[in-house]
């Protein structure tokens, strides 16, 4: 746990949210800004800043966050189609350093994302 981390203190269980699986590892829940009719973030319950932290034998682990997105997001329906995304830094547009992968369906998704 990290202090002043806004996802850590989501899976202690010191803010609301809106949980749509939880084991040991991973936490996945709606975000609170959707940009899609559908929208949640996979994360890891262990901190990883970002993308650029992840280190050697997390491999598991992010296969697993990987794994539990697309699991979710056939369940929840959007099997036509959907975007994973992974920020990393200010320029990937990361505003919340805990690593997530962001999954949006449920409209047609625009490419380039800009
Ligand atoms: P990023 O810009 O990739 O760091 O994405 C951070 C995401 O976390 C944004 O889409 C926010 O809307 C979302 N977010 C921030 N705080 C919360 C929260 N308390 N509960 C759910 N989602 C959140
Ligand atoms: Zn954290």
């Amino acid at each position: 746990m990290e202090e002043n981390c806004v996802f850590c203190k989501l899976i202690a269980g010191e803010m609301p949210v809106e949980k749509l699986f939880e084991d040991e590892e991973i936490m996945a829940f709606n975000d609170i800004n959707p940009q899609a009719p559908t929208h949640f973030l996979v994360i890891p319950k262990q901190h990883i800043a970002k993308p650029g932290e992840i280190q050697d034998g997390d491999e598991a682990l992010v296969g697993k966050l990987v794994h539990r997105a697309t699991r979710l997001a056939h369940k929840l329906g959007l099997g036509n189609g959907y975007r994973m995304v992974i920020n990393h830094g200010d320029d990937g547009g990361q505003t919340v350093f805990h690593l997530h992968v962001h999954v949006l369906g449920g409209r047609r998704m625009l490419w380039p994302p800009g």
